[in-house]
């Protein structure tokens, strides 16, 4: 079998696919509320919330756009925290639809200073919501977002964040940390395929929503709301992809989510150390490094793409490259849901038989 190292699409258990080849049902039926309704039960425990969340039939993207134009108006000001390329999609959405984008952006392989963005706002006292990306999957690095939240609420802003490839695999406490909307996507940790956006929604939240004028239709999470109260969703969701999370949130509840944040923790650690032991730099502040993925900064000499053509081509490993002008200059490790330490041991073994083959030579 592939060993696909990318952060997302991620390998799913067996037991998982075989849930998305079930018989169709009726999305207006009893059935498949039951399904919803559990789902939505088991998502609010990985999310360690009790605000609503619902699920949307999309990708992460999708998940974002949603927070976006249910939360604000044209006009609005926003600061849009940055890190990479997920954080700069998110302001880019904002400003799409209207809003007046403010960017605070780190260095690439930074995280965010909670002291800046104290500083944006002090300076902006007109800014409706901040925008902040959990873990930044392009350069593998987390932000503190316990800490960014916390600034967040002294100017009691809206702080909208993208959990999209960190919520079911590295702990975040939405209710705890208080954040107001939190997306994350089916594809990454969950270990269900690509076609599912869930979004956590604090009271005030709704509060925005009401208040809210950007133009929105299929994303319109008011009428998700008040549908999901039926046991339905406005459209025809994905039924083969809710099944496989239904499924999804019975393995994980039943590892339970402090085990699988500490499983994430365990392998993160594990594959930075075997990176570093062959002599390759962490691209990553080490500090912040993302627990779901590790980013790799190529050394001089390394042909990245020849890296991960050969892994591929020959030892069946998939890894990820670097995005936009990192492309060729890192490569990223994945490491999130469905991932045991014997998948990242193939991977350090391979690139030691690789790397050389690529133009680097392997520390002894
Ligand atoms: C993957 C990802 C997205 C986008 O998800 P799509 O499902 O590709 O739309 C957004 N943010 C982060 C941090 C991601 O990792």
């Amino acid at each position: 079998m592939t060993n696909l190292r990318i952060p997302g699409p991620t390998p799913c258990p067996d037991v998982i696919l075989k849930e998305m080849s079930r018989q169709m049902i009726n999305h207006r039926g009893p059935e498949f509320a039951q399904v919803l309704n559990n789902v939505t039960s088991g998502l609010k425990k990985v999310f360690q919330t009790n605000n609503d969340v619902v699920t949307l039939t999309s990708s992460g993207t999708g998940g974002l756009e949603a927070a976006v134009v249910n939360m604000l108006s044209p006009g609005d000001k926003v600061l849009a925290v940055s890190i990479g390329v997920f954080g700069d999609r998110f302001a880019k959405i904002a400003k799409t639809y209207g809003a007046e984008v403010i960017p605070l952006s780190f260095e690439w392989g930074k995280a965010a200073d909670p002291d800046a963005v104290r500083k944006a706002l002090q300076d902006n006292p007109a800014v409706k919501a901040v925008l902040v990306t959990h873990n930044e999957t392009s350069t593998g690095v987390t932000n503190d977002v316990e800490a960014i939240s916390k600034v967040i609420k002294e100017f009691d802003k809206l702080i909208l964040v993208d959990a999209v490839s960190s919520m079911s695999s590295i702990d975040f406490p939405v209710d705890k940390w208080g954040c107001d909307v939190v997306v994350s996507g089916s594809q990454k940790g969950w270990m269900v395929p690509p076609g599912l956006a869930m979004l956590s929604v604090s009271t005030k939240a709704w509060k925005a929503n009401t208040e809210a004028k950007m133009p929105r239709f299929y994303f319109d999470i008011a009428k998700a709301k008040s549908d999901l109260e039926k046991g339905q969703t406005p459209w025809t969701p994905a039924i083969s992809v809710v099944f496989a999370m239904e499924k999804a949130l019975n393995i994980m509840l039943e590892e339970g989510i402090q085990n699988i944040f500490a499983r994430h923790i365990r392998i993160a650690d594990m594959t930075r150390k075997g990176v570093k032991e062959l002599g390759l730099p962490l691209f990553a502040d080490e500090k912040y490094a993302s627990n779901t993925v590790t980013s790799i900064a190529a050394p001089e000499g390394l042909d990245v793409k020849l890296l991960t053509k050969t892994l591929r081509e020959q030892h069946d490993i998939v890894l990820g490259g670097g995005q936009l002008q990192l492309a060729g200059k890192i490569f990223r490790i994945g490491h999130l849901g469905y991932v045991t330490e014997d998948d990242i041991k193939e991977v350090l073994n391979k690139l030691k038989v690789v790397l050389p083959q690529a133009g680097f030579e392997v520390k002894r």
